[in-house]
C-alpha cells in the first residue's frame, strides 16, 4: 500500500530542517560512481578505527554477557563500579580525583551524553557556544534543545583555539554553555594551560557552564600528553569533561563513554538520560571496566601504528606539494586544499581522479572551507599509495 492510499501527510518537525544541510550529497555520489567504475578506492572519510578491539576486552565482554544479571536493565547513571574504574583511571592519567557517586555517569558512547546535555542545560533560545569547525553533535544537541547556536571560529592563526575575547558581550550573557574539544576533531589541535585558564574564566564571569570533549585524550604523538580542562584550578566547578572508549580502545561499535566534573551538571544529564535512555548495557560497561583498569599495553601500540600512519602521510603530502602539519594528537590531518581550489571541488577531484576519500573542511562548518580532513583510518601502504596517487594529479 503506498502511502497516498493511507492519506496521512507526515510533517516532520522544524528542527529536523534547521539542521544544516548534508553537504556530502555530491561527495557521496561522486564515490559510489567510482566504486561502480571498479576503481580501487582509498577511504580516508571516516572517523573510525580500522584496528580490532583488543583481545583482553572482548574476553571480558563475553563473560559479562553470560551473567544473568546483566540481562537487566541498567541503572541510566551506569554500575558503581564502572564510575569508580572511571575515576581511578582519571586519577591516574591526569592526577584529578573525582566522586564516582556524584560527578560522573555512564555514558551510551560520548555522542549520546553531548547530544542530550543541552536538553538538560539550555532554554529555548539560550545561546550555546560552539566551535567552528566542530563535530556536528554540538550543534545538533543545540538546535534540538531549541538553544541558539553561536559559533566561534578555529582559525589557523590562533592555533585553532577560539578566541574568547572576540564573542560579544551580548552573546555572552545569554551564554548557558560552551563546548570546547581537544584534542580537536577536525584540526587536530590541541589545548594549552592557558586556553583552559582562559576558559575558566570566562565561564566564571559569565555564568557559562563548560563542555570539553576530551575523545582523543589517549591518542597523542611523540610523547606529548594531552591535558584534562578539569586539572586547570576552577574548572571542575564550572565544566564537565567527556570521555569515550571508542577511540581509546578501537571500540566504536560498542557505544561506552563517561561524562565527569561539576555535580549538579552531571546530575541534570542523568535526569534527562533517566527519561529517554535506560543507559549502558552492563556487560558492556564490565568490559569498559577491563579496558581502563588494565594493562594499556594496547593503547601504547595502537599510538605507534597512528604514528607511523601520521609519518608516511605527511610526507607524502608534503611531497605532493600540499601544506599539511604533522597534528600532536587525533588521527587527523587536516590539510590546507591547493591554490584554486575549494574543500568540496578538492575533494571531488581527489574522488574521480585518484580514488581518494577525504572529508570536505566545510562539512564541519564555514570556517573549514578550504580545508580537507583525512582520517589515517588506513595501512601504511595504503596511505603510501593514497599519497603517491594525490601526487601524480597535482
Ligand atoms: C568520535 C567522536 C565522538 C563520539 O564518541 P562516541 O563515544 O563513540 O560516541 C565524540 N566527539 C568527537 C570529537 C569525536 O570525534
Amino acid at each position: 500500500m503506498g502511502s497516498d492510499e493511507i492519506g496521512l501527510k507526515v510533517s516532520i518537525a522544524h528542527r529536523l530542517a534547521q539542521l544544516p544541510p548534508y553537504l556530502f550529497v555530491e561527495i557521496d555520489r561522486k564515490k559510489r560512481e567510482a566504486m561502480a567504475r571498479g576503481v580501487d578506492i582509498i577511504n580516508l572519510g571516516i572517523g573510525d578505527p580500522d584496528i580490532p578491539t583488543p583481545q583482553n576486552i572482548i574476553r571480558a565482554l563475553e563473560i559479562a554477557a553470560a551473567k544473568p544479571v546483566n540481562h537487566r536493565y541498567p541503572e541510566s547513571e551506569g554500575l558503581q563500579e564502572f564510575r569508580e574504574a572511571a575515576a581511578k583511571w582519571y586519577a591516574r592519567r591526569f592526577h584529578v580525583e573525582l566522586d564516582p557517586q556524584r560527578e560522573i555517569i555512564t555514558l551510551i558512547g560520548a555522542k549520546e551524553g553531548i547530544g542530550h546535555l543541552p536538553l538538560a542545560l539550555v532554554n529555548p533560545g539560550e545561546v550555546v557556544l560552539i566551535p567552528d569547525p566542530a563535530y556536528p553533535v554540538y550543534n545538533a544537541g543545540t538546535i534540538f534543545a531549541g538553544g541558539e547556536p553561536y559559533f566561534m571560529p578555529l582559525l589557523r592563526e590562533n592555533g585553532f583555539l577560539p578566541d574568547l575575547k572576540a564573542i560579544p558581550e551580548d552573546i555572552a550573557a545569554r551564554a548557558r554553555l560552551m563546548f570546547v574539544n581537544y584534542p580537536n576533531n577536525p584540526t587536530g589541535a590541541v589545548a594549552t594551560w592557558e586556553f583552559y585558564e582562559q576558559v575558566v574564566e570566562f565561564a566564571r564571569k559569565h555564568n557559562v557552564v563548560v563542555a570539553q570533549d576530551n575523545t582523543y585524550s589517549e591518542i597523542a604523538y611523540d610523547g606529548y600528553e594531552p591535558l584534562s580542562l578539569l586539572q586547570v584550578p576552577g574548572a571542575a566547578e564550572v565544566g564537565i569533561e567527556f570521555h569515550s572508549l571508542s577511540k581509546t580502545f578501537n571500540m566504536t561499535g560498542w557505544r561506552i563513554g563517561f561524562v565527569a566534573g561539576r555535580h549538579e551538571v552531571v546530575d541534570a544529564l542523568r535526569s534527562v538520560k533517566a527519561n529517554l535512555d535506560s543507559g549502558a548495557f552492563q556487560a558492556v560497561q564490565e568490559a569498559g571496566i577491563e579496558a581502563m583498569l588494565n594493562s594499556q599495553a594496547a593503547v601504547r601500540a595502537n599510538i605507534k601504528v597512528w604514528q607511523e600512519r601520521r609519518d608516511v602521510l605527511i610526507e607524502g603530502l608534503r611531497a605532493a606539494g600540499l601544506a599539511a602539519e604533522a597534528p600532536k594528537a587525533t588521527f587527523y590531518i587536516w590539510t590546507p586544499v591547493p591554490e584554486g581550489y575549494t574543500s568540496a571541488s578538492f575533494v571531488s577531484m581527489l574522488i574521480e581522479k585518484a580514488g581518494v576519500v577525504c572529508t570536505p573542511g566545510n562539512g564541519f562548518g564555514k570556517y573549514g572551507e578550504g580545508y580537507a580532513r583525512m582520517a589515517l583510518t588506513a595501512d601504511v601502504s595504503r596511505l603510501r599509495e593514497a599519497a603517491d596517487r594525490i601526487k601524480q594529479i597535482l
